[in-house]
Parts: structure tokens; C-alpha cells; sequence
């Protein structure tokens, strides 16, 4: 604000104090902007105007902050400041009302102020508080002349004094509009603009990041240079609805900032003449290049693979719903790939969960490399991927493709210290001959792939009708099992296992049935698949385990222990963490004795994630139960297996034992993994035995045991004990030298 420093000639006046007069606002110059400004030039000519209406050779305009008066305009004194508390002024603007003193030099209030300076002109003194519009004081507005006015003002000048003050009132209203205003402006994130009948710039609130308000005065928003990046059409439209005279709302347009690519949002309305006449538009502008980036990466992320960068499975499902509307169109079929890499989970286990997202990354890169620019690459999820080619249909074309797909990820991977090898399946679908939606097309090429992984790895299958029907009745039979399992129509039966030694039934193997109530009694190979990877195959497993051991344990007592039991676990049983408790439960129901007890399970189900499998087999065994390799020599990495999981027993699968006789390499192949399993200690047990020769040739190798019809079929619980005592009876005679017919002949 003006001077600083001290003058002569405040006017102020002393004496006993004056009362405290009504409310005062807590005022501060900031707040209407009084703060550095200059002169300011309409109270200047306020204060000017009351000494000369006046005759007065003093007047002011005080602003009240805190403890002191601030001088805002003064004719004939230089005096900056006085005090509230103890000056003539200070009173007035306390009191809230006009204070008119004939002669300061004898008022008994005001005589004696430090500041009263009788010999410096100080007699007579009017004094009009500034009040706002709520009644609140904020200053004051006064005059001072050095001669005495015994009869004070006469009623012409108290008016004009009054009608001045309140000028001043509405002058300093204005400037604290202004600051307000001025404030917002400045902490808005939008700034205000006007252009004129001609759309050209009149007036911005402030500079625009990186546009100086200054350079777009006078100018149109699509004559600057910066406007170049939407192009002509853009402005073309925006320039029609402006001749139009809409208002329009959150337009963005883009532009650029030396080399950086800004985004504004502008709203604005058409401003008109009293009498009609167009005079320009008026609006507000936001930088919106953050929000529209983060908006970019959201819906970036919302559409592609966050791993691989490349297309999601949403992205999949629109580029589909695109191809079934081309096709209504014009007729034009496209094909889906969907691709799923061969036995993943050991790249993840081999060399790490993040080798195996390099190689993800690898793959999505590849196929989008060797596809065309038609195609759509999406990740679907895991290891699976999807191409989507509208330029394919049918026909020798799409089994190249195939193959070339099959091939990119065929091709070996370079990992930081490995080269890895990987292949992959792939299903094949046209739509719409093979799905009218995306969840057909889906459901039928995941089918294709299916059948593609069970005939092996690093194939393809296309889509064909019968897979569908057949994948429809494996859902009807999982649907069956699950009701039949709460029916009651499963029962067991139990097969003989034989010692090859001596001819003794030594155990049994539990064998599950299920009486379909209008198939008839079915034998697992007509639903084991289904059960296994249906939702009630563990309650049916542990269902199985605690039949077979109350049936089981007479054989046992019968037998004097020297028997065992043989029960298979369903792929869900390994995988349940409370397997180990579930068992110890149902030996400790029964009464059975784990050492009589064999679980058996294949080597597909080891081959699941291992996860904590070695440690649950090994809890297993110390409950006193064996654990049998069932299937031996059909599945994967056999050998490993053997050690990992410390097996005690391995079932010499039955396509083995069939062939023996008749072809010299299943001899050798069945020589080779019985010898292979007495040295490393393992017990051998040989499937499907149904003649004298393969019996023959399975004792001379070293097999330990026997199961097959060449000695009995499966029986029921009830006809178990007689075939033991019919076994016994039958070694007896033959001990006594008599003949000995097979057992199964009863
Ligand atoms: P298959 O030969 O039958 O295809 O078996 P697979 O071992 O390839 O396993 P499958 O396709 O059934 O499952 C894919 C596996 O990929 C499951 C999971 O362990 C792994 N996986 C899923 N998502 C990711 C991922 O984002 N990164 C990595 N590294 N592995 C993943
Ligand atoms: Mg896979």
C-alpha cells in the first residue's frame, strides 16, 4: 500500500477513550485487494471531492486491520497509519456513526489524543464510518479543517459526506469482488476466455500451460499454430456450430506445445446485445491432458493383456461380435485359433515363474509377428491364446495357418541362461458354421483343442459336430454320477491278487461298479473319466476306501495279516490337502491296519503340481500304508517318479501283459521294468494275467504277485472268503499231488 513510514498530521484525536461501539469486521487489505496496488485512483478522487465540497483542508479514507487504521487516500497529509484505539477516527469507526467535533482543541474526548495536533491545523473533525452491506465497519471516511465550526456541518455537506461514503462503500466492494475473483482464477484448474464476433481472442483469465495468453489474443483458436494437430475438419465443425451461435460443452480438442501433445477441454456460450446483437462467446478452458492420458491407459488396460500388451479376452469377445456382424453383412466367414502350450507348468517349475512370463511375452510377439494385420492376437488367460483371422475360412488355407502358428512357437525359446523347447496345441473353428455366438464358437474350438491335447502334443484338431455331442454326454454323465453317488448305485467288487510263490490269494483289489438303472452294471471304463474330473470324486473315493476296509477286515483277521488291500485314489483325493487326516479317520473307524493297507495311484496324477505330494506320500507311509504305481509304463517320466515319491510297489499295466508271448518286444519291455523294479527294491504286481504262458513268463522274471481272469474274476464281498478257502483247499491238493483245476472255474 502507499507510503511507508510515519507522517505528521494523522487524523486522530485523544481524551478519555470512547466506549466500545458496535460489531467491527476482522478486515484485511488482501481481502479487497488493497495490497501493493498504487494509488488508487477512484478513492483518491473520492477524498478530493469531500475536502473541496467541504472546504476542508484535510480529508481521508481509512481501512481498519487489526490495531491500526490504514490511510487508503488522504488530501493534504502524508500520514500512512494511526492507531484505532487511541485516535479521533479510531472512534467513529467504533461507533458506527457519523462523529462531528466543533473544535478538537476543547472537546474533553479528544483534546488530549497524542495525535490531536491543534498547532498542525487539527480543529474541526467529521467523520463517517465505512460500513458494508452487513452493517460491518470496515473504515472510515473523514475531513479535518483548521478553523473552528462551532454550528459543525450543515446539512448539505453531512449529505454529500454520506453519499461519498457510501461511494467509497461500493468502490471497495468492487475491489474485493475483484480479489475474490482474481483468486479463483488463480487456483481454478480452469481459466476464462472471450473471443469477439469474429471468434477471435479478447480476453484470457491466464495463461494456458505452455500457450501464453498473449500470443492468442487477437487470434482464432484454429489460427494458431499450436491448433494444427486436429486438422481442418475438426475446426471446420467447431466453426460451423460457432456461426451457428450454440453454446456448446467439454469439447477436447488437441494441440501441441512445442513437441508435447496437450489436451484442452473448452465449454462456452454465445453473448448477446441488449438488442440482440451478436458480440462473441464467452467460456471456460481446462488442460485435460493428464485426466485424457490416464483415461487412455485405463482403457488401454481394460483391453489388453496387461503380461503381453497384446489383445484381452473382452477385446476377443467385441473383434468376435465384429465378425458375426460382418458375416450378416456381407457373408464373410473368419476363423478362430485357440492355442494352448504344451506342459507350461514345467517351463513355470523348471526355470521360474518369471522365465515363463518372458516366454509368454515371447509367444504373444510371435504370433502377432507371423499373423496378418487383419488378425486379432489375444491372451484368453494362463497359457492360452487366441487368433482371430477374418481373412480365413475353410479349407487348405486354414491348415497352413495352422501349421505356421504351430510352428512360431515350435521354434526354441532363448531364456537368459537356456534355450527352451515348447510346443503347443491348437483347435480350429469357423464361425458361424461352428457357433453363433461368441460362447459357441468359444466352447466348441476350446473342444477342438482338447481333442488335440489328448491325442498328443504339437497338433491341431478343427472343430467337428461330434465333438460337441460327445462333450454333451460326458455333462450328461457327470450329471448322472453325481446323482447316482447319492442314489446309492455304486458297489464294489474285489479282485484277487495272487501270490505267484505259493498260488495264495494275498490281497484284493477294490474295484468300483456302478448299477446304472437302465444300463445296467457298468465297469469304470465306462465313466472313470467323467467321475475323476467331476465334483463328487472325492467323497466317492473316501467312500470306497472305508467299504473296502469294513469288508476287508475279516480277510485280514483270516489270513493272520499276511494280506493286503488295494484301493485306488482319485486324482481329487491326491490333490486334498486333508487326504492324510481323512484316511487316519477312516482306520481309525473301521479298525483296518494301515500295513494291510496299498492306495494306488497313476502316474497322470503325479504328474499334477506336485506341490506337497512327495511329504503327503511319505505321512502316508507312516501310518503304515503302501503306496502302489498303478498303470506302471504307460505314463511319463516313470523313472523319475520311482525315486521322487519313494513308491513301494509298481503295476505292470495290463497292455503289457497282454502282449507277452506274442511279440518278443513285449517280453523284453516287460523283462526290462520288472528287473528294473527288483533293484530298486520295489515289490512288482502284473495286471490282466489270463494264461498259463504269460503266468509262466511274469514268475520267471521275478514278478511277486498276480491279478487276472487266468486265475478269478472280480467278486463280491460276500463270495470273497470262499474263493480264499477254495484257493487254500486247491494248493492243499495240490501239495498232496492231485490235480489242480483254475479257481475262476467256480
Ligand atoms: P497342458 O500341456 O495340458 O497345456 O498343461 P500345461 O502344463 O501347459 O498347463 P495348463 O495349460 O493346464 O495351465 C497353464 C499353466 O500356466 C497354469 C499356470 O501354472 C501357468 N500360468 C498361468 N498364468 C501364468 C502367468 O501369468 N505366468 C506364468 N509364468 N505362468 C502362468
Ligand atoms: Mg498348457
Amino acid at each position: 500500500m502507499r507510503q511507508t513510514g510515519r507522517g505528521s498530521g494523522e487524523p486522530g484525536a485523544t481524551g478519555t477513550l470512547p466506549e466500545r461501539g458496535r460489531a467491527v469486521a476482522r478486515t484485511d487489505l488482501a481481502g479487497f485487494g488493497l495490497v501493493d496496488d498504487g494509488p488508487d485512483a477512484d478513492l483518491d478522487h473520492i477524498v478530493r471531492t469531500a475536502a473541496h465540497l467541504t472546504a476542508c483542508k484535510k480529508a481521508f479514507i481509512t481501512f481498519a486491520q487489526g490495531e491500526v487504521l490504514h490511510v487508503l487516500a488522504a488530501v493534504g497529509s502524508d500520514t500512512v497509519q494511526t492507531p484505532a484505539a487511541t485516535s479521533v477516527c479510531g472512534t467513529a469507526y467504533r461507533n458506527g456513526a457519523p462523529l462531528i467535533v466543533t473544535d478538537l482543541s476543547t472537546d474533553p474526548r479528544f483534546s488530549a489524543l497524542p495525535h490531536v495536533d491543534v498547532a498542525n491545523g487539527h480543529r474541526f473533525y467529521a467523520g463517517f464510518p465505512i460500513r458494508l452491506n452487513d452493517g460491518h465497519a470496515i473504515g472510515t471516511l473523514c475531513v479535518i479543517d483548521q478553523a473552528v465550526r462551532p454550528e459543525g456541518l450543515t446539512p448539505d455537506e453531512h449529505a454529500l459526506l454520506e453519499s461519498l461514503t457510501a461511494l467509497t462503500v461500493r468502490v471497495l466492494e468492487g475491489r474485493q469482488r475483484d480479489a475474490r475473483w482474481r483468486d479463483y482464477l488463480d487456483i481454478a484448474s480452469d481459466w476464462i476466455w472471450e473471443q469477439d464476433e469474429e471468434f477471435r481472442f479478447s480476453y484470457i483469465s491466464r495463461s494456458s500451460i505452455g500457450m501464453p495468453s498473449g500470443e492468442m489474443l487477437g487470434t482464432t483458436r484454429w489460427d494458431a499454430p499450436s491448433a494444427a494437430t486436429e486438422g481442418p475438419a475438426f475446426w471446420a465443425r467447431h466453426k460451423a456450430l460457432l456461426e451457428a451461435h450454440e453454446p456448446f460443452r467439454d469439447l477436447r480438442y488437441r494441440w501441441l506445445d512445442g513437441d508435447t501433445e496437450r489436451v484442452t477441454m473448452i465449454s462456452g456460450k454465445p453473448v448477446f446485445a441488449q438488442d440482440g446483437a451478436f458480440l462473441g462467446y464467452r467460456g471456460t478452458a481446462r488442460d485435460v491432458t493428464e485426466e485424457e492420458r490416464t483415461r487412455r491407459e485405463v482403457e488401454h488396460m481394460a483391453h489388453h493383456d496387461a503380461l503381453t500388451g497384446v489383445a484381452n479376452r473382452t477385446t476377443f469377445e467385441a473383434r468376435i461380435a465384429d465378425a458375426f456382424r460382418a458375416w450378416e453383412e456381407t457373408g464373410a466367414t473368419a476363423t478362430v485359433f485357440l492355442l494352448d502350450i504344451d506342459h507350461f507348468k514345467r517351463v513355470n517349475d523348471t526355470y521360474g515363474h518369471s522365465t515363463g512370463d518372458d516366454l509368454l511375452v515371447e509367444v504373444a510377439r510371435r504370433l502377432t509377428e507371423c499373423t496378418g494385420p487383419e488378425a486379432v492376437v489375444a491372451r484368453l488367460g494362463g497359457d492360452e491364446f487366441a487368433v482371430l483371422d477374418p481373412s480365413l475360412s475353410r479349407g487348405g488355407a486354414v491348415d497352413e495357418y495352422a501349421a505356421m502358428l504351430l510352428q512360431a512357437i515350435a521354434r526354441p525359446f532363448e531364456a537368459q541362461h537356456d534355450v527352451i523347447e515348447c510346443g503347443s496345441c491348437l483347435g480350429i473353428a469357423v464361425l458361424p458354421d461352428d457357433g453363433g455366438s461368441f460362447s459357441q464358437i468359444m466352447g466348441n474350438v476350446d473342444l477342438a483343442l482338447y481333442e488335440a491335447k489328448a491325442r498328443g502334443r504339437g497338433r491341431s484338431m478343427a472343430f467337428q459336430p461330434r465333438m460337441r455331442r460327445q462333450a454333451d454326454s460326458r455333462n450328461t454323465l457327470a450329471r448322472e454320477l453325481s446323482e447316482a453317488f447319492l442314489a446309492g448305485q455304486f458297489d464294489l467288487t474285489y479282485q484277487p491278487i495272487v501270490r505267484l510263490a505259493d498260488q495264495r490269494i494275498v490281497g484284493a483289489e477294490a474295484l468300483l461298479r456302478w448299477n446304472h438303472p437302465e444300463r445296467g452294471r457298468l465297469l469304470p471304463s465306462a465313466f472313470l473319466a467323467a467321475l475323476d474330473s467331476g465334483r463328487h470324486s472325492v467323497d466317492v473315493g473316501y467312500w470306497v476306501l472305508e467299504t473296502a476296509c469294513r469288508a476287508a477286515l475279516p480277510w485280514v483277521e483270516a489270513r493272520k495279516r499276511d494280506f493286503r488291500l488295494s484301493v485306488n485314489l482319485f486324482t481329487g483325493q491326491v490333490r486334498d490337502p486333508r487326504l492324510v487326516n481323512r484316511v487316519q479317520a477312516i482306520l481309525d473307524k473301521t479298525g483296518f491296519r494301515g500295513a494291510n493297507l496299498e492306495l494306488e495311484v497313476t502316474e497322470d496324477v503325479l504328474l499334477t503340481p506336485l506341490g506337497d505330494l512327495p511329504e503327503v506320500l511319505k505321512a502316508l507311509k507312516r501310518l503304515g500304508i503302501s503306496v502302489a504305481l498303478d498303470d506302471f509304463g504307460t505314463g511319463f517320466g516313470s523313472l523319475n517318479h520311482l525315486l521322487q515319491f519313494a513308491i513301494d510297489r509298481i503295476k505292470v499295466d495290463r497292455q503289457f501283459v497282454r502282449g507277452l508271448g506274442n511279440s518278443i518286444d513285449h517280453n523284453t519291455v516287460t523283462h526290462a521294468i520288472v528287473k528294473l523294479a527288483v533293484d530298486l527294491g520295489l515289490k512288482v504286481t502284473a495286471e490282466g494275467i489270463e494264461t498259463d504262458e504269460q503266468q509262466h513268463f511274469l514268475s520267471l522274471v521275478g514278478c511277486d504277485d498276480m491279478q487276472g481272469f487266468h486265475f478269478s474274476r472280480p467278486v463280491s464281498a460276500e463270495q470273497f472268503p470262499r474263493l480264499m478257502e477254495k484257493t487254500d483247499a486247491l494248493i492243499t491238493r495240490r501239495h498232496t499231488g492231485a490235480p489242480m483245476p483254475h479257481a475262476n472255474t467256480g
